[in-house]
């Protein structure tokens, strides 16, 4: 049983390459390499053309909203048609950061989701203290035809359940390792297993013991871990539960190899 990234942002990790090659070792079969803005995208492309196992998503981050275009609409579907992107995104509301006005970060939202739907593909939805509204969003624009995976979850089980309903997938990252997530910890054991993914948000969130150094995608191994004991279910279930879940998601071919 190999396990799937389904969230790594290759293009920002020093030695791109090296950690390919450590992820396989780990026993980390596929990888999916997420864009945030044009350019980004486009490295993600290049590297789900090179690297066997690796697939990318083509998408403008909210924090760079203020790049949107028509423009850029055009290029992100042609480029999406053209290396045969396994989703929209990473797209979605940061009212954390709060990088761009919010009001453009519903608008360039909106422009994915129907990016999306005209596509087919599911959507990597990005969720930063923005619960209400991204779910408002997804419900509103009929997005549950496409569906996707709310990456990196971090609302209550409500939010949780009402995503699920709508389609869509969470994805668990190294979070869950953290001392203080005992709160997802619980979470995740009210979701159904078929609607979890797990995901390294690398070069971002390592989980313990890497915690406060640069994530990559191997380490996608302790957050399945992590997952196991907080479910309470073997390792091996878990891993092919989730790995299942990714490749039905984003259409992945089946490689063990
Ligand atoms: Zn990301």
């Amino acid at each position: 049983m190999k396990l799937i990234d389904t969230h790594a942002h290759l293009d920002l990790l020093d030695d791109p390459m090296a950690a390919f090659e450590r992820a396989k070792q780990a026993g980390v079969g596929q990888i999916i390499t997420v864009g945030i803005d044009l350019e980004s995208s486009r490295r993600a492309a290049d590297f789900s053309r090179d690297l066997l196992g690796v697939f990318c998503t083509v998408g403008l981050h909210p924090s760079e909203a203020t790049k949107a275009s028509p423009d850029l609409w055009a290029e992100l579907k042609l480029l999406a048609l053209t290396v045969s992107a396994v989703a929209v995104g990473e797209c979605g509301l940061d009212y954390y950061r709060d990088r761009s006005p919010r009001h453009l970060q519903r608008e360039v939202f909106n422009a994915q989701i129907e990016l999306a739907l005209d596509l087919g593909l599911p959507l990597v939805v990005h969720d930063r203290e923005a619960h209400k509204d991204v779910l408002n969003m997804l419900a509103k624009s009929g997005a549950e035809r496409v569906g996707g995976v709310v990456h990196c979850f971090s609302g209550d089980a409500v939010l949780a359940e009402e995503l699920v309903s709508l389609g869509f997938s969470l994805g668990i990252t190294g979070v869950i390792t953290y001392k203080k997530s005992d709160e997802l910890r619980a979470l995740v054991k009210k979701v159904p297993l078929t609607k979890l993914l797990i995901e390294t948000d690398c070069p971002y969130l390592s989980p313990e013991p890497y915690r406060g150094k640069p994530n990559e995608p191997a380490y996608v191994t302790h957050t399945h871990e992590a997952l196991a004991k907080a479910l309470g279910i073997s390792a091996e279930e878990v891993g092919s539960v989730t790995t299942d879940n990714a490749r039905r998601l984003f259409s992945l071919p089946y490689m063990e190899e």
